[in-house]
């Protein structure tokens, strides 16, 4: 077998034991990664009864064909499982850094995951091995102290953890791994947190098998030198250029001038004057390093420490996601105060992006005198209070007091509050929209409709609309006005969804 290793691990955390099994027989219909993975979850639990946080569902990690070897941008890896966020269910999550390389180099394409441990456990896996490791001194440690610990312990592997966030089965916790990488939405951190495990750490010696290695590395060298290029196109050259020095960031401006970044709780969108210190600041001042995902040579992630008497933290980030979650959709420009926010974030294990929007949510029901400061015990979440932020956010992350309530998500708050609430809950399927203000790009908001678990910029990403080159519209599609983003042609708009759709699903 090339490429997939033909092996996966189905363990069950009740007995503390697992089997192996043959991915073979599947590549002949699915090419791997998420389908496989979606495949199996189907397979593997009754998805119309089981529960988010019952024993019987099931975690699936897996790394597509292509993960390990030479390809650029091949290190992804994904989890599917059924989520306590999305009401759809849909849990569906993604994640670069190396845990995906490194599990094809242990032997494995996929690990199913069900039961529930009778305490807190991680999961060794050294090449064919798999051991159950004691987590009761990791249980209730942050994510940052964590990693330190097994990368410490276990010497050259990888790891994928979870915070106190996902222990104490906050709705949007996330399973974090690198430092700079996050399997970020509809909540499988609390998914693992309710089945005692800790994290994974994964240490892998073998290689991956390639048909034509010498034919394979020279059309991998040539993919990557196109990346780079700035005369290969419009789409990767800007890419490239920004996010390899500012990051996710970095595009802030460039989608703002289409009006796709949302401001105030999606009341405004555009250009917000105030977010210099977000956008330009980080990336040129804060980040001590570029990061990179395996074999990517965009190294658009970054990582930063930040010395304030009040502030300090170290961390990895932050990405477009969360400046304009915690910055942008709250008003709070101060650059100090978001890096403090992503930090805590990352270190509990929680998604930034649903903790932005539950914080601008909290924000207009003040506005508009749905609630008061007794409801958030004392603090009074006025726009750009990220003091008033930073209080709350210790409390979801521990699921201590009103923290509690909240850390089930701003959909599932404002259902419990009433109709009026729920109105200025900016969500889709129950779980909060990402970056992007679908209002004003019509071929989102169809991709983000049509996604079972809501929006999803990992599962068909229009970049054709989004940077409105009639050439790649027609190209991709057919249609020039599928590259207009105020375009209602239906035939377009469908085809540049299908599209984008079907690429993104390529492992
Ligand atoms: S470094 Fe950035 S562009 Fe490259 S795979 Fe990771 S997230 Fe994607």
């Amino acid at each position: 077998m090339y490429g997939n290793t033909g092996k996966m691990a189905k363990i069950d955390l009740t007995r503390g034991t697992y089997t192996v099994e043959d991915t073979a027989p599947y590549f002949k219909k699915y090419l791997g990664g998420r389908a496989l993975n979606h495949i199996l979850l189907f397979r593997e639990t009754d998805t119309a009864k089981v529960q988010p946080f019952d024993p019987e569902n099931v975690i699936v990690f897996g790394a597509g064909p292509l993960g390990g070897t030479t390809w650029p941008s091949s290190g992804r890896f994904q989890a599917t499982f059924i989520a306590p966020l999305p009401y759809s269910g849909w849990g569906d999550t993604n994640v670069g850094g190396a845990i995906g390389p490194e599990l094809k180099f242990a032997g494995w394409d996929t690990l199913v995951i069900k039961g529930k441990a009778p305490q807190p456990t991680y999961l060794y896996i050294e090449n064919d091995k798999i051991e159950f490791r004691s987590a009761e001194d990791l249980w209730g440690k942050g994510v940052d102290e964590c990693t330190m610990i097994l990368h410490q312990r276990h010497l050259g592997s990888e790891v994928l953890l979870i915070g106190p966030a996902g222990e104490n089965l906050v709705k949007f916790a996330n399973i974090r791994t690198h430092r700079t990488s996050s399997m970020g939405r509809t909540g499988g951190g609390a998914v693992m947190g309710s089945k005692n495990l800790k994290g994974i750490v994964i240490k892998g010696t073998k290689g991956v098998k390639i048909y034509d290695p010498n034919k394979f590395l020279e059309l991998s060298l040539q993919c990557q030198k196109d990346l780079m290029d700035p005369n290969f196109g419009m789409v990767h050259s800007l890419t490239y250029k920004i996010m390899s020095k500012y990051g996710t960031p970095g595009l802030t401006r460039l989608i703002g001038q289409t009006g796709m970044v949302p401001i105030k709780n999606w009341n405004q969108c555009g250009i917000w004057a105030q977010d210099t210190e977000l956008v330009e600041y980080i990336g040129d001042k804060i980040w001590k390093r570029n990061d990179a995902c395996y074999t990517c040579p965009v190294h658009c992630h970054g990582a930063y420490r930040l010395e304030d008497p009040v502030y300090g933290c170290f961390s990895g980030g932050p990405e477009y996601e969360t400046t304009c979650a915690l910055g942008h959709k709250c008003l709070e420009p101060r650059s100090k105060l978001v890096l403090k926010l992503n930090a805590m974030c990352n270190d509990l294990g929680m998604d930034t992006v649903e903790a932005g929007n539950l914080f601008a949510t909290l924000m207009e029901w003040f506005e508009k005198g749905i609630i008061d400061e007794k409801f958030t015990e004392g603090i009074v979440l006025t726009w750009g209070n990220g003091d008033g932020m930073i209080n709350l956010l210790e409390k979801i992350g521990k699921g201590e007091g009103c923290g509690k309530m909240l850390g089930e998500g701003p959909y599932w708050v404002g259902k419990k509050l009433g109709e009026e609430a729920l109105k200025y809950v900016y969500h889709q399927k129950g779980m909060c929209a990402t970056g992007v203000e679908t209002r004003s790009t019509i071929g989102s908001m169809l991709q983000f409709a049509l996604s079972p678990r809501g929006s999803h910029h990992l599962s068909g990403l229009p970049t054709a609309e989004w940077v409105n080159i009639p050439a790649v519209a027609v190209h991709t599609t057919g249609f020039a006005e599928a590259g207009d983003i105020r375009s209602y042609h239906p035939e377009a708009k469908a085809r540049l969804v299908q599209f984008y759709e079907n690429l993104f699903e390529l492992p």
